[in-house]
């Protein structure tokens, strides 16, 4: 009897063995072996047609025979469980998944790309020109002498006697005119370079040009395209005016004011209660700049204007700091899109 209790117990262990890590497999181990009909419980049953000296003896080995099965079985249940968890790591398919960060235009970028895409649509070309610039292109070429007040060191990033960082997207005009013949209708964006800093200013910023020259353009087209551009970037029942300004390279010259979009031209703080804001600046080309360029002042006319993107971008929104465009700060951005 008990060899045969030790035969059953090996033959167990061994199929326990084959079962390994599957619990479906050790359960089966578990029923052949202590079920109901298993083959040691088979053996308790024989207990009772045995001799009396001898049961006590049989049943302490069924017994021990019984608790080192059970033993055994609950240890590769055990073990069982830990190697399922480690096939799949800690991964939980039930916990939702982490959005992945999907990247956006910076609201600058959004916003040049939203100006010059109306201009596209009404004829005008995209074109670029270089940060790093020859004076005479920012300067010389626009009807800016040698003694004018925007040449100040203060202003200017001077590279060297003759090149500077350009100060304003001007002189990509100047290159256009030299390099084609009129007509021309072009919309440059880019950076511009001051040595500024402070509330409202950055040493770095952008601005959009644009120009379009040919035969007659009048002031007339200017107004035209202008307010267009207006009703299209803030609204249709936005309102516009024209008020006479200077600049070295236009004549005349023209600021562009739209009612103010916070207060609807009633005053606030924004507008500093006047309802008005200045956009942008604008103007008939000067026939000095023709003149450098080789046009005929007699034969072509044309207008040009530029503006800040960085100021459209915070009326559009309604941004009060010039600052949070550089911060870069993830919690800024992520609200455009
Ligand atoms: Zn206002």
């Amino acid at each position: 009897m008990k060899d045969i209790v030790q035969q059953i117990l090996r033959e167990a262990f061994e199929e326990l063995d084959r079962a390994n890590s599957d619990i479906k497999a050790i359960d089966k181990v578990r029923v052949k072996y202590l079920g109901r009909k298993g083959r040691l419980t088979e053996l308790f049953k024989q207990l009772g047609g045995l001799p009396k000296e001898k049961r006590p003896e049989i049943g302490k080995v069924l017994n021990e025979a019984r608790e080192q099965l059970e033993k055994a079985l609950g240890d590769a249940i055990a073990r069982a469980k830990t190697a399922s968890l480690e096939v799949s790591g800690d991964f939980d398919i039930t916990i939702p998944g982490r959005r992945p960060l999907v990247g956006r235009l910076h609201p600058i970028t959004q916003t040049a790309r939203d100006i010059c895409q109306i201009f596209v649509q009404m004829g005008f070309e995209v074109v670029e020109g270089p940060e790093v610039e020859l004076d005479y292109y920012n300067f010389e070429a626009l009807n800016i002498p040698k003694d004018h007040p925007a040449r100040d060191m203060q202003d200017t990033f001077y590279v060297s006697e003759e090149v500077v960082l350009r100060t304003h997207t001007s002189p990509i005009q100047v290159r256009v005119m030299e390099a084609r013949k009129p007509p021309i209708q072009i919309i440059a964006p880019g950076k511009a370079y001051r040595c500024d800093s402070d509330m409202t200013h950055t040493p770095m910023f952008h601005q959009v040009e644009g120009l379009m020259v040919g035969k007659d353009v009048s002031f007339a087209d200017l107004k035209g395209v202008l307010t267009l551009f207006v009703h299209q970037m803030f609204g249709p029942h936005v309102g516009v005016r024209f008020r006479p300004s200077f600049f070295p390279f236009t004549e005349p010259s023209a600021e562009v004011d739209i009612q103010c979009v916070i207060c609807g031209g009633k005053g606030c703080r924004v507008c500093s209660y006047t309802g008005w804001l200045e956009i942008l600046g604008s103007g008939m080309v000067d026939p000095a700049v023709f003149e450098m360029v080789g046009y005929d002042p007699e034969q072509v006319t044309g207008f040009a204007f530029g503006m800040g993107i960085e100021r459209i971008a915070m009326l559009r929104w309604g941004i009060d700091d010039l600052r949070l465009f550089f911060d870069n700060d993830v919690r800024f951005l992520d609200q455009f899109f």
